[in-house]
């Protein structure tokens, strides 16, 4: 059992029917919220959705303006931030630059009175965990970023929180070491078995690190789910736009299982599994990677289209395609280059054919 598939689970955090209001403008609206002990939480959504008011109010730095929120079933209300078992590292990662690797990360156990050898012993294990043992005695600008990055996050769960809130921790690194940080942050959650709630701008990087990822939208929450379940069955077309590509075509459905679209002389056919309501308006989401371009029509396909190829991204493994159909629609499409193939396989102003699977797409509601 994934912990929140578990009956027997207790979240470790609720909210419950939280807002948060500044003046007359409300930040986070109504939000219920469940996260379970060991998850790694990811928060995903647009400038201004209530992210960091989210984490703020986890931390203790802002309170609901109405609603509760519960750690380990406690509310939090009473509690000030530094009694709370939550800790908030901060993108700028804030080390004191006249400290060793070492003193920054014994700094706030010192101030919470541990003894001299527990302190040490931690110190070493918190080193150790976040593999700076080597660099014990550095200052912070003797060594590199990434490490410096290590260094705030083991500062940060040298107190053992159960909460570890994450705002934007690899923000300051570039592409590459980001990349390579996020298996040590995913290693080093693990090993401590402490929550993380991570808020990131960068889809690929929640969908990476997190065990679950909610999608946030003006203070509320439209979808909670796995990072696959997210990609591959988004609930609005809200979600299916925010994470990765996708095409979104508008139609009627005529039938249970079919669409008829701008495009079509024949309707699309529809996933057996999501029945649609005759005369209603839907949305279809079909990822690129779903959709097949070909230059011959395939022998069988349940949707099957044909258009003129608009442009053309080579990104080395792949290619994503822009395809004009007849009517104008431009649809997206993406495909693995093969060495055997020529790099590209077709070129600008191709006749195409595009075909998908009825299974590729998700019915949403327009
Ligand atoms: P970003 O991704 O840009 O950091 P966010 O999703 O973290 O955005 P928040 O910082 O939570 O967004 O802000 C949510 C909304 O609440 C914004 O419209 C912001 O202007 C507003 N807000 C946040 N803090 C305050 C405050 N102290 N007073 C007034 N408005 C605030």
């Amino acid at each position: 059992f994934a912990p929140w598939e578990n009956p027997a689970e207790i979240p470790l955090i609720q909210f419950k029917n939280v807002t948060k209001k500044f003046g007359d403008f409300t930040a986070i609206d109504g939000l219920n919220l469940d996260i379970y002990a060991r998850e790694f939480f990811a928060l995903l959504g647009p400038s201004g959705c209530g992210k960091t008011t989210l984490m703020r109010l986890l931390a203790g730095f802002e309170t609901p303006t109405s609603g509760q929120i519960t750690l380990g079933g406690t509310d939090l209300a009473p509690i000030p931030p530094n009694k709370r078992a939550v800790n908030m590292m901060f993108q700028s990662y804030a080390l004191f630059p006249h400290l060793s690797v070492a003193d920054n990360i014994a700094f706030g156990l010192k101030r919470s009175g541990v003894g001299r050898d527990a302190l040490q012993a931690r110190v070493d294990e918190m080193l150790k965990l976040v593999q700076l043992g080597k660099f014990a005695n550095r200052k912070p600008h003797q060594i590199s970023g990434g490490q410096r990055q290590r260094v705030a996050l083991a500062r940060s769960l040298a107190k053992a929180p159960k909460l570890l809130l994450l705002d934007e921790p690899l923000g300051a690194l570039d592409k590459k070491l980001r990349q390579e940080t996020q298996f040590e942050l995913m290693d080093i959650q693990e090993s401590t078995g402490t929550t993380f709630v991570i808020v990131t701008h960068d889809q690929e990087e929640a969908m990476t690190v997190a065990s679950r990822v909610a999608i946030m939208n003006h203070g509320k929450l439209e979808q909670i789910d796995t990072p696959d379940g997210i990609y591959e069955t988004p609930n609005s077309a809200y979600v299916a736009d925010f994470i990765g590509e996708v095409n979104l075509i508008q139609g009627r459905a005529t039938a249970p299982h079919h669409l008829d679209w701008a495009e079509g002389e024949i309707p699309l056919n529809t996933p057996e599994q999501s029945p649609m309501d005759q005369g209603r308006e839907y949305q279809l989401a079909i990822r690129p990677e779903k959709i097949n371009v070909t230059a011959q029509p395939p022998e069988k396909a349940d949707n099957l289209v044909q258009g003129q190829v608009l442009d053309i991204a080579y990104l080395g493994n792949l290619s994503t395609y822009h395809v004009k159909l007849k009517g104008g629609q431009i649809i997206k499409a993406q495909s693995a280059n093969s060495r055997r193939l020529s790099r590209r396989r077709f070129t600008w102003e191709d006749q195409v054919y595009l075909s998908w699977a009825a299974s590729a797409g998700v019915v949403l509601d327009k």
